[in-house]
């Protein structure tokens, strides 16, 4: 059974000083080129869905492939549900079979979002085995139905993060640090490693409690991740490269070869480009041979 909540995952990472990728995907192929990539490198591995896609395929059949592939892996898998902001679709993911739900109700007042988290985290802990992710600040750029413009992102208060994480009672917190989702627009964006750092010595310093998620993985340099890395982010979530690469590869192999006619062709081709990137994500990230 390598079927795992991301708490499970997590606090080895955090305490071992690697990341876990958390790799969203759209469709049940992209979701085998990321499996079958974490299993190669013997890596620990956290699948996740936005909630558009989890609609559009359905949380039961999501959870149903999930389930049938992580059952027959040898690496630990979670399926996490990203950027919720609906209590009632938290808790139907959640009985549909997702180990790990974040309920993001980081656009309310922070009273307001700590009673919204309480909320999931309570029924996820009541219903079974299943971890927690709650936000605190707001993540700039476009996330499916989560829409902040630039600018107006709030960045995470290190003394309101102690009291959010201890009212809401989540697993996994995700502090806002000015990572940003979708394409960064600059080179080199501002990204507030000290925020994160007293953040993570606040929660953790006296041992892993409560694993750190850095969102907006995409087009980050690579020192810029590893950094991440080391001051504590221990769940990695990378959605846009994803999206990009699998375009490419469809776009590229048409190209190519439209007038064959083969879908199982074009098919792999895009798993085997998503089994490439994930792969290279997983080094970065410094979770290969940690399942
Ligand atoms: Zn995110």
């Amino acid at each position: 059974m390598a079927i795992v909540n991301a708490r499970e995952i997590l606090i080895p990472a955090a305490e071992a000083g690697y990341a876990v990728g958390a790799f969203n995907v759209s469709n049940i192929i992209m979701m085998e080129g990321v499996i079958e990539a974490a299993i190669e490198l013997k890596a620990p591995l956290i699948i996740q869905t936005s909630v558009a896609p989890s609609k559009f395929l359905r949380p039961d059949i999501v959870a149903g492939a999930f389930r049938t592939l992580a059952e027959s892996a040898p690496i630990p898998i979670c399926l996490h549900l990203d950027h919720c902001n609906d209590v009632d679709y938290c808790k139907i993911c959640a009985n549909a079979g997702y180990t790990n739900i974040m309920i993001d109700a980081s656009k309310h007042d922070f009273k307001t979002n700590i009673e919204l988290t309480a909320q999931v985290s309570d029924f996820c802990h009541q219903l079974g085995d299943i971890s927690v992710e709650g936000e605190l600040g707001t993540v700039a750029g476009v996330e499916e139905e989560v829409v902040v413009a630039d600018g107006q992102e709030l960045l995470c208060s290190p003394d309101q993060a102690v009291e959010f994480v201890e009212r809401s009672r989540i697993d996994l917190f995700a502090p806002a640090i000015g990572t940003a989702h979708g394409v960064y627009k600059s080179a080199n964006p501002f990204v507030d490693f000290e925020r994160l750092a007293q953040i993570n010595r606040l929660l953790n310093g006296s041992g892993v409690k409560v694993p750190l998620v850095v969102h907006g993985g995409t087009g980050l340099a690579p020192e810029v991740v590893k950094k991440l890395v080391s001051l504590g982010g221990s769940k990695f979530n990378v959605s846009t490269d994803l999206k990009h690469t699998w375009i490419n590869a469809i776009d590229d192999y048409l190209h190519e070869h439209k007038t064959d006619y083969n879908t199982a062709k074009l098919d792999s081709a895009a798993k085997d480009a998503i089994r490439g990137k994930i792969k290279d994500w997983i080094d970065l990230l410094g979770s290969s041979g940690k399942a």
